[in-house]
């Protein structure tokens, strides 16, 4: 299964991949099959259910709304954020959805719309989706949200859908072992292997662009999330605090990196916690390589390219390209969804890119880079996933800010060494797949441990 660092980036919406984006394709994707089919006129009523953690938390990560946008054929990467209150309001309102946006069906939420206290097989976050004329089902699918916006049609299990389409590349690597010998034996660095690889798929000036475009999506979720103010929505009146914190460390002047590592990392903790709240009210951002875990890899990146005048866009992506190196082992051999693993899986493995990001700028060898990634997911294995009122706030967006300042830390550990090390980066990511596998579903995304059952409301 070949992954594309274009697999792992991509620009969607808040506040969740596998409960927003994920959801909003499968459904896009079952309108856009009603369309091909020729089953759209005839439609008279679609049903949607939810299973496992999609339906525990699906409200408080807009599960519900993104099925809707995505029947009326609206995708992550594409909508306007600031249209989807109102599109959903009417759909409440009028009770008729626009399917794949232009059929009108009648709609009501709590006869079309189950959140089922079930779970499906293959995976937590499942979904059905059925589509009915008059008398008879007309077609249905049931897909599997599998993190950072990944899904799979049921009808697809042996061969996973959502992923870039298979093709042959030059360095194929299953394990960080294997990718270390062949840095070596080919004399590449992680990026320029990733990039050889990628150009299996494209011409190194698209993915140059494309990896351009990911920042600029980035750049510009962290400048909405610094002006934007006020409180999040979902009912937990959790304020926003990157705009504020903006204003003071601007006040404080220009922070010194090798003086005072600490007044950097103000900064690191301000990129993400700009990008997470930007998440959490919904906002246009970019998966790295879940929406929970969004902020690590922009925060760590913003650092670098913030501070150091000589950063140019090669630095973007050659640091785009190593991140995806370590998400890709992440996805291959544990997961990067928090519903199968817990937050081990969405920050782990996000703190661990970020860290091989860095680690590649700043001129690591491809062992300390393996080395850096390594202490940054080791220092977050067993981390569980207990979002207080099910939405992605809280403990979310601070554990953003926490984890890009380890990413640092660990490059920084990383190359004070030679690269040897004692467990080796396979060696914790399998270990994170098994702890995952060990950790009880009240600790993966379903809100039923944990921080979320210590808050209690007033
Ligand atoms: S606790 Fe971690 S895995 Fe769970 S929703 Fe928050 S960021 Fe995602």
């Amino acid at each position: 299964m070949a992954i594309s660092v274009f697999d792992l980036f991509k620009i969607g919406i808040g506040p969740s991949s596998s409960h927003t984006v994920g959801p909003m394709r499968a459904a896009a994707t079952f309108a856009q099959a009603l369309r091909e089919q020729g089953l759209l006129r005839s439609t008279q009523r679609v049903e949607v259910r939810l299973y496992g953690s999609l339906s525990a938390t699906g409200v408080g990560h807009a599960t519900d709304r993104a099925c809707l946008l995505g029947l009326m054929g609206q995708w992550p990467d594409r909508i306007d954020p600031a249209s989807i209150d109102s599109r959903i309001g009417q759909v409440l309102q009028e009770h008729c959805l626009m399917v794949d946006g232009s059929h009108p069906v009648a709609f009501d939420y709590a006869r079309d719309l189950l959140l089922l206290d079930e779970n499906l097989p293959y995976h937590p976050n499942a979904m059905r989706l059925e589509a009915f004329d008059a008398q008879t089902s007309l077609l249905h699918q049931t897909y599997y949200s599998v993190g950072g916006g990944f899904i799979v049609e049921e009808a697809e299990l042996t061969a996973p859908a959502g992923l870039a389409p298979t093709v042959t590349l030059p360095y194929e690597f299953d394990s960080a072992a294997e990718l270390l010998a062949l840095c070596g034996q080919h004399g590449l660095s992680v990026a320029q292997m990733m990039m050889a690889n990628e150009c299996a798929w494209r011409p190194e000036a698209q993915v140059r662009d494309g990896l351009l475009r990911i920042w600029a999506a980035m750049r510009e979720c962290v400048d909405n999330g610094l002006r934007n103010e006020g409180v999040l929505p979902g009912g937990l009146q959790v304020k926003r605090r990157a705009a504020k914190l903006h204003r003071s460390l601007q006040e404080l002047g220009k922070p010194n990196v090798i003086g005072s590592t600490l007044s950097a990392m103000e900064w690191v903790n301000l990129f993400a916690l700009a990008v997470n709240e930007e998440n959490a009210a919904g906002g246009r951002m970019v998966t790295a390589p879940t929406n929970g875990a969004a902020g690590i890899i922009p925060a760590v990146l913003h650092y670098f390219m913030k501070f150091n005048p000589g950063a140019c866009d090669d630095d973007v992506v050659d640091f785009l390209l190593a991140a995806a190196a370590v998400g890709i082992l992440c996805k291959k051999n544990a997961s990067i969804s928090g519903a199968e693993v817990g937050c081990q899986g969405e920050v782990g493995s996000a703190c661990s890119m970020a860290a091989a990001g860095l680690a590649q700028l700043l001129g690591a060898t491809p062992a300390q880079l393996e080395n850096a990634a390594e202490i940054a997911l080791e220092h977050n294995l067993g981390l569980t996933c207990d979002p207080v009122g099910g939405l992605v706030q809280v403990p979310c967006i601070e554990r953003n800010a926490i984890a890009a300042v380890k990413a640092i830390n660990a490059v920084q550990m990383a190359l004070r060494g030679d690269g040897e090390h004692f467990i080796s980066l396979d060696r914790v990511i399998r270990t994170m797949r098994d702890t995952g596998a060990d950790m009880h579903a009240n600790y993966k995304e379903t809100s039923r441990g944990g921080l979320a059952v210590a808050f209690v409301e007033c």
